[in-house]
């Protein structure tokens, strides 16, 4: 049976950042990832060169049943700590609009970067680990492909649930039924939209055409749909989400920074409404 103050399963930005914190602090750390390298959400991120933080990142900018966790968070370890993590590994970044910063050349600096951080700390980082079980609690018994281990603390990072090619499961979400953490509905957000009928024909016939627009999502309680001519009736609605950024028209529906981020705060008969002349007043 192997020991370990910190087992953490799942070897991504969030397992590998805990793993250094965590190592760095004197706790031996044990990471088990399943996938044969670890990171690979962080290498496909930002299109190759990862959007790693954000200058206006505040807590007000996460969806959240328990806002209080981010702020307490985020009061904890801000944008500017993860930068001067950064420029202490002497990665190269720029800010490309509204904040974001991405690395210069590419994504594998900062996997790069969490690697070096988690040998410094002397963690020991396990790939392509299967069929992960966790038994009893305090400490807990964890068992895999690799063996028996031990832990005082065991830490879920298994991520979301998807993108299953780069390693995704439903693994946390199971342990967390298994030890009665109460969880909510997963449901997708940060995605572009898809679209069937007329929208669909539409937006295929617009594919390629981007430009920037104000979207919001309006919900009208009580009703399963939005008739679209209520969405001019401001005060029977209420409005959620607005964002003024780019929106792209695809083959399949709507995508771009604009969308993607509305998706996070539609719910199943809502309306989406896109202003796309924002600031423009059409009849002038
Ligand atoms: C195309 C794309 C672009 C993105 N761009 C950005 C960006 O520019 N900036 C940004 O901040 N975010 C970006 N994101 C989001 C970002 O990648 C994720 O928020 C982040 O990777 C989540 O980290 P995580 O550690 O929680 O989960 P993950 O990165 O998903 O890591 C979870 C790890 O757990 C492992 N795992 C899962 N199940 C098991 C199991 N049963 N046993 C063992 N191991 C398991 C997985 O293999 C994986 O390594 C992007 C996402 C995508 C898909």
């Amino acid at each position: 049976m192997n020991h370990a103050d910190i087992l953490i399963i799942g070897g991504g930005a969030a397992g590998l950042m805990c793993a250094s914190v965590a190592g760095q602090r004197g706790r031996s750390v044990v990471v088990l990832e399943g996938s044969n390298r670890i990171g690979k959400k962080i290498l496909m991120s930002g299109g190759g060169r990862c959007n790693f933080t954000n200058l206006h990142t505040d807590a007000s900018h996460f969806l959240s049943t328990n806002p209080h966790f981010c702020k307490s968070a985020l009061s904890r370890y801000t944008q500017w700590d993860f930068l001067a993590l950064v420029e202490k590994h002497g990665i190269a970044w720029h800010e490309k609009t509204l904040g974001q910063l991405f690395c210069n050349e590419s994504s594998k600096d900062i996997v790069a970067m969490l690697l070096s951080e988690c040998n410094d700390a002397g963690v020991q980082i396990l790939t392509q680990c299967s069929d992960i079980s966790v038994s009893t609690k305090g400490p807990f018994q964890v068992e895999c492909n690799h063996g028996k281990f031990s832990c005082e603390s065991l830490v879920i990072a298994t991520g979301g649930l998807s993108i299953p090619k780069m390693g995704a499961s439903d693994l946390g979400y199971r342990l967390a039924r298994q030890f009665n953490v109460p969880l909510q509905e997963p449901r997708a957000g940060l995605v572009p939209l898809t679209f069937t009928g007329p929208t669909h024909d539409l937006c295929h016939r617009l594919s390629g055409v981007s430009t920037q627009v104000k979207v919001a999502v309006t919900a009208t309680p009580g009703k399963d749909k939005v008739a679209v001519t209520s969405i001019r009736n401001r005060d029977k609605v209420t409005v959620t989400g607005i964002f003024v950024e780019d929106m792209l028209f695809t083959h399949r529906g709507l995508s771009g920074p604009a969308m993607l981020q509305v998706s996070s705060y539609w719910n199943p008969g809502d309306a989406i409404v896109v202003d796309l002349l924002p600031g423009v007043d059409a009849g002038e």
